[in-house]
């Protein structure tokens, strides 16, 4: 699989180009076309992979498909466990969505102050990258809501198990339509994570590097 393949638009094309990503890395050609089928999956990979592209691209081409919503209605959400993995996700995402039409990513992490965060969900925002806890303090407040979310990401699933997220991850998916593709991502899959794995996703494609 080469990303010119995948028939995505020429921005975000040239996008990767711009980025220097010239071939998919091993688990991108996995994870990329997997995902976007929109079957669920679960992936053993570790930072340094590529992972995080290998599950953005899936996530910007689904977030394509929506048209633009007036209100703040994000159609993808990505939860990772730390706010330095969010910001670095952030990051990537902004590289690949350049360009493109309506494509606003928000980054809802604590360790940072809230009001900016709230501030931003005031504009239409396509894609969450969030923290759980963070996320759960902006749901209460009602200053989101996740009913247009068609895709989530759970990014380091191991390592929300070990920083205790496990409950806090769950009470956000309560508030994801049941009608939703999950990207499970997880350096290692223990006996624990795969207990997790399995209550988030449905028929799940596995993918190992
Ligand atoms: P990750 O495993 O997601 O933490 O990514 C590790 C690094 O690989 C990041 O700095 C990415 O910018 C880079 N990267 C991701 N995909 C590619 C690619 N297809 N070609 C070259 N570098 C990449």
């Amino acid at each position: 699989v080469e990303f010119d393949h995948c028939g995505f638009p020429g921005t975000l094309k040239s996008n990767l180009k711009k980025a220097g990503y010239e071939a998919p890395t091993p688990v991108q050609m996995q994870m990329v076309p997997v995902g976007l089928t929109g079957r669920d999956v679960i992936a053993s990979a570790d930072t340094g992979s590529g992972k995080t592209v290998g599950f953005l691209l899936p996530v910007v081409v689904r977030a394509l498909e929506k048209p633009a919503p007036s209100v703040s209605s994000p159609v993808a959400l990505i939860l990772t466990p730390t706010r330095e993995l969010a910001i670095q996700i952030e990051r990537q995402a902004k590289e690949l969505v350049m360009g493109l039409p309506n494509m606003r990513t928000a980054l809802l992490v604590g360790g940072m102050p809230l009001p900016p965060q709230l501030h931003r969900l005031k504009s239409s925002i396509k894609i969450i990258i969030a923290t759980p806890g963070r996320l759960l303090e902006i749901l209460k407040q009602k200053a989101v809501q996740l009913d247009n979310v068609k895709v989530v990401v759970v990014d380091e699933v191991d390592t929300m198990l070990k920083m205790g997220f496990q409950q806090q991850v769950l009470e956000v998916l309560e508030q994801v339509p049941e009608e939703h593709q999950t990207l499970l991502v997880s350096a290692t899959i223990p006996k624990g994570t795969e207990e997790l794995a399995t209550r988030l996703v449905r028929d799940p494609v596995r993918i190992l590097i």
